[in-house]
């Protein structure tokens, strides 16, 4: 039975789907104006890890993540280069893929852009204006904050606090809603701005109304599971409530998810472009084993604050190391082990009993950390058969099974894992190839090696290497 932390109840709740073995996922993606940085990167990992469990649990998952390619920042961006907004969305949504393909995030199962959806959005503004929900002035549309009773649940603030908190802002656009807690559904075109028609004039959404149309277009009017970054919770995801409740009348959500920030060094700052201290994944993962990365990212609970550090990241390598080398001395291991023997049934108890307690603590809402100390305790327990000959085939190779089922939730995979001996025997076939002047053959083994993350270095007392 899985537990989840629901943010909008303050508690964790066992988790019941909607529909029978199927999760409905919904979870806010990046604007695409710019690389993404560290903190979205965690997110999307996070979601992606917690995806995997649900798969490794059964459920089929129908995962949708937005790109929001129509943005203030994105038209900024669009005049600093000389670009179309559409050219700067497409140029980082392909970055986007990039990065996210180098950590092993899976493609969600949908990825809606915003101008796909322009005519589901004006429908759904109307809904809301012929519900007396939102109102029209000069071209732009505001949602009535205060018609809709449940407005700061899920942040856990009461409309009045909210209400001081908005009056202290002022501005021409303040003064002409109705209330200071009002805000934009459609925005009324501004020169030379990218725009789309409406019953309303020229214009185009604001940010908060495209989850809530993409959302319940591709998921239906409830969600399982809504999720996103801690700085999301308001006011976004309390506006994308308002929008979607006042539609439809429904739940918009069952259980909200939100992942909390990461800092970076010694300071307790939220990493943000802001504070100028973001760091992009796409330089992160040129610098560092991009799998390193992604086990670094995976392996912290995904409401704790994560610490990016360069000492945390050797930390994780030299784990994730571990493992490798786990991985491949068990396998290596596997080709002259006898098929069964005598203790095999009390060896089988033991990994079911691995296996019991990596679900109890995955099942506690996600804890990776306790999930991966878990996969530590598998690790030792190849250590100690697995490099004797103390245990079965049969029996190893289900433990190896289990192993990586386990670190594909954390994303990792030794697919292309090459043991120390297989090394070793191509670096002897590389010396063979130097003594007979065969340089061609020689430099291929060492590119070889290097596709496989494996750096040579040649010495007066031989040939040396290391993993990248
Ligand atoms: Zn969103």
């Amino acid at each position: 039975m899985i537990k989840i932390y629901n943010t909008l109840t303050r508690k964790k709740e066992e988790f019941k789907s909607i529909e029978k073995g199927k999760v409905r996922m919904y979870v806010c993606g990046p604007t695409v104006y710019n690389y993404i940085h560290i903190g979205n990167g965690r997110s999307a990992v996070a979601f992606d890890t917690i995806r995997r469990y649900f798969e490794y649990r059964g459920y089929i998952v129908n995962y949708v993540s937005n790109f929001t390619d129509v943005d203030d920042k994105i038209i900024r961006r669009s005049h600093e280069l000389g670009v179309s907004a559409k050219e700067v969305a497409d140029r980082y949504i392909t970055a986007f893929e990039e990065d996210t393909k180098a950590l092993n995030i899976k493609p969600a199962s949908h990825h809606p852009r915003v101008v796909d959806y322009m005519s589901d959005i004006i429908d759904f503004v109307q809904s809301l204006i012929d519900k007396d929900y939102a109102y029209v002035i000069d071209g732009d549309v505001y949602y009535r904050t205060r018609k809709f009773k449940n407005y700061g649940h899920l942040s856990d603030q009461s409309i009045d606090e909210l209400e001081i908190g908005a009056s202290q802002r002022t501005g021409k656009e303040q003064e002409r809603k109705e209330d200071p807690l009002d805000f934009a559904l459609w925005k009324n075109a501004k020169k030379d701005e990218i725009s789309w028609p409406s019953p309303w004039g020229k214009g185009r959404p604001g940010w908060h109304i495209e989850c809530s149309v993409m959302s319940t277009k591709l998921l239906g009017e409830t969600l399982d599971i809504h999720g996103g970054g801690q700085d999301l919770e308001f006011p976004h995801h309390e506006n994308e409530i308002a929008q979607s409740e006042a539609k439809t009348g429904h739940p918009f959500v069952n259980y909200w998810m939100h992942n909390g920030y990461v800092t970076i060094g010694n300071e307790d700052e939220k990493m943000s472009k802001s504070l100028g201290n973001f760091v992009t994944v796409h330089d992160i993962v040129k610098e560092r084993d991009p799998q390193v990365v992604r086990f670094f990212l995976s392996t912290t609970q995904y409401r704790r604050p994560l610490r990016y550090s360069q000492k945390n990241l050797d930390e994780a390598a030299s784990n994730l190391q571990h493992l490798r080398n786990t991985y491949g001395n068990a396998q290596f291991r596997l080709k002259d082990a006898e098929h069964q023997l005598a203790d095999d049934k009390s060896r089988i108890r033991e990994i079911g009993r691995l296996k019991e307690s990596f679900t109890s603590v995955m099942d506690d809402d996600f804890n990776v950390a306790n999930g991966i100390t878990v996969v530590y305790d598998l690790a030792k327990w190849l250590n100690r058969y697995g490099t004797k000959k103390q245990v079965s085939r049969t029996v190893l190779t289900s433990a190896l099974n289990q192993f990586t089922d386990w670190l594909e939730i954390f994303g990792v995979n030794f697919e292309n894992n090459l043991l120390d001996e297989e090394v070793d025997q191509m670096i002897g076939e590389r010396n063979v190839a130097r003594k007979n002047k065969d340089f061609a053959r020689s430099d291929e083994i060492r590119d070889l090696l290097k596709g496989q993350g494996i750096i040579l270095e040649d010495t007066p007392q031989g040939t040396r290497w290391k993993r990248q």
